[in-house]
């Protein structure tokens, strides 16, 4: 078999295929393309999804009509000023999207520059169409229309218009956040969808595009190390999503999805958030050239880092860090639906057929009233009455403590309990709501991993040992782990060939079933034998041990034990959200109470 170049329109098509998977793909490649012309304003249009048109407006450069057929060229650029990949500062540097996107679609490129005539362009699939004078404004305008109509192999991957219109927003969204400087607009199908004005700062421009509320409920982030700078915002792990579609990572200015990144992220908000939780952030990092390989993806939406260590340490230990610092918030007010949901509940109103059956207007209540209608008074009130057992279980004690400051006692001073299972508190700046079940277990997790780190956690003796039946292997590894066990409160001993004898348990935990725990120890053990090192199994262990912990939902505490929960949240890290990404408490600001009463 003889060896033959492929004909250029075959390698189009073969690049397009890493290229240009999907319309988001080749919208990314124009839109990267104007921002590298210098433009200040970005218009996009799409029709279904892209599926069928994608027009990209721009006021850069321009490209001049000699230069026109050279950038439809493959590898032609006009971006590699040295001849060094690694200094390129450029969205673009590979000179392949255009001529990939014209092999597949038909691409009519018109531009001018300025002080020259316009010159427009057309490449159909492949093959030139149409060229000749052009009248636009200077700039340049791409319009790419029916994607893969004559590859039916890639057209039937495409996704229904919707999905394809998520990623291509999303493309857009993600180039916006890395260059503030430019107006960006979006329509698709004629409808405005994205429209922020150039100039902005960075967080302005975050702030933009992601959801309002964001901005309440996250961390400003701003890293040194070395010649490496990390920047942005970070979402307070009680502001998650069930997906990390909200994640929003920039290298060198350049949007990617890489994974070192995306794993070092996870790494941060590790035991802060559920697996199945992510949290929102923008971050920018910003490297020297020589540190990182933009040119390690086709797409160039992953990057290679010569020191991955140093990049992962720095945002798992910057974020950390940060979240640590910020670890007692929780998500500061009630989201506005929750506060209309409050407003809305209306005070029922006496039932009007209490006093319909009566001739006479009503009477004043502790007036005269004859006994038929007091009668009818007593039984609508025993009917309307809800079940027993139904009653709201609320209960206050004389509010006798003064309240006090804000600044050091955020969560104020206990007042009661709701339902056995909601502490109600007042600051001096609003009315707090605490999860007493979940602000437990998060206290008691924080504690047994301070007991990882070799602060021993205090552990309380049972009166008689009590003696714990496991299978064999159990008991092994049990057995085996039991010198971290007692630095997590836990004493346990052998005691026989499947048994062992558990002497103390953690005192935060209160008094527990010790046989349930051990037994769920001992799974939590086995569940990650393999997998796992003994101390992630171990961070397993202590969040396993953390759920039973006495102050469930459903006790009743006294005023005291309020008042001591409430002030050892206020000095633990990461107290503000559950071990699974929930808030631990809310607080409604006195200003959003005097709204509820129409006061403000
Ligand atoms: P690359 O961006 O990697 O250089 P492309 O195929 O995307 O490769 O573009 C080829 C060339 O066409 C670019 O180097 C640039 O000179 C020119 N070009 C493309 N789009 C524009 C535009 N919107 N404005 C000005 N020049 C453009
Ligand atoms: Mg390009």
């Amino acid at each position: 078999m003889s060896i033959r170049r492929l004909p250029e329109k075959l390698v189009n098509r073969i690049a397009a295929g890493e290229v240009v998977e999907r319309p988001a793909a080749a919208l990314k490649e124009l839109v990267e393309n104007a921002i590298d012309a210098g433009s200040t304003r970005i218009s996009v249009r799409i029709a279904e999804g892209g599926i069928s048109r994608i027009e990209v407006e721009d006021d850069g450069c321009g490209i001049t009509a000699a230069d026109m057929a050279l950038a439809l060229e493959r590898h032609a650029t006009s971006k590699l000023p040295t001849d060094a990949i690694e200094d390129v500062i450029t969205m673009g540097f590979r000179g392949e999207a255009l001529p990939s996107i014209a092999s597949v679609a038909r691409l009519t490129l018109e531009s001018r520059v300025a002080g020259g005539d316009g010159w427009k362009r057309v490449v159909d699939n492949g093959v030139v169409a149409a060229e000749g004078p052009a009248a636009l404004a200077n700039g340049t305008r791409v319009m790419v229309e029916d994607l893969f109509a004559r590859v039916p192999a890639r057209r039937k991957f495409l996704r229904s218009p919707r999905s394809e219109y998520a990623a291509c927003l999303d493309v857009v969204k993600r180039l916006a956040m890395a260059r503030p400087d430019i107006g960006f607009t979006v329509e698709h199908d004629g409808r405005r969808v994205l429209d922020v004005q150039g100039g902005q700062d960075q967080l302005t421009r975050v702030a933009a595009l992601t959801q309002r509320d964001l901005a309440a409920n996250s961390i400003g982030i701003d890293i040194d190390r070395a010649d490496v700078h990390l920047g942005g915002v970070i979402s307070l792990p009680t502001y998650n999503r069930g997906i990390a579609d909200h994640q929003y990572l920039f290298v060198n200015g350049r949007p990617v999805k890489d994974r070192l990144l995306v794993g070092a992220l996870r790494g941060a908000y590790a035991d802060l958030l559920a697996r199945d939780r992510h949290p929102v952030v923008a971050l920018f990092l910003d490297v020297p050239t020589s540190e990182v390989d933009v040119n390690v993806h086709p797409a160039k939406t992953e990057v290679r880092f010569r020191d991955p260590q140093l990049i992962r340490g720095m945002i798992v230990g910057g974020l950390r860090r940060a979240l640590d610092e910020h670890g007692f918030r929780s998500v500061q007010r009630p989201a506005e639906a929750a506060l209309a949901a409050w407003q809305q509940e209306p005070v029922a109103p006496p039932p009007p057929t209490l006093f319909a059956h009566s001739q006479s207007p009503p009477a004043p209540m502790f007036g005269a009233v004859d006994a038929g209608t007091t009668a009818l008074l007593h039984d609508r009130i025993v009917d309307f009455a809800p079940p027993r057992d139904a009653l709201p279980m609320g209960r206050a004690e004389p509010a006798t403590m003064p309240v006090p400051g804000a600044e050091a006692h955020p969560l104020g001073i206990a007042r009661g309990q709701i339902a056995k299972t909601y502490i109600v508190a007042e600051a001096e700046d609003g009315l707090v709501i605490v999860d007493q079940h979940a602000a437990h277990e998060r206290l008691v997790l924080e504690q047994l991993r301070r007991g990882m780190g070799g602060q021993a956690v205090p552990s309380q003796g049972l009166l008689l040992p009590e003696v714990v039946e496991l299978d064999e292997p159990a008991c092994d590894r049990l057995e085996a782990a039991a010198p971290q066990l007692a630095a997590l409160g836990v004493e346990l001993e052998r005691f026989g060939p499947a048994a062992v004898m558990v002497r103390a348990t953690p005192a935060m935990l209160g008094a527990i079933d010790c046989h349930k725990l051990v037994t769920d120890i001992a799974d939590d053990l086995a569940g990650y034998d393999a997998a796992l090192g003994l101390n992630e199994r171990l961070e397993l262990v202590a969040a396993t041990m953390a759920c039973h912990g006495s102050v469930r939902a459903g006790r009743t505490l006294s005023v005291a034990e309020m008042n001591a929960l409430l002030r050892t949240m206020e000095v633990t890290p990461h107290s503000g959200q559950c071990n699974h990404g929930r808030p631990t408490w809310v607080k409604l600001a006195m200003d959003d109470v005097e709204k509820l009463f129409g006061r403000k």
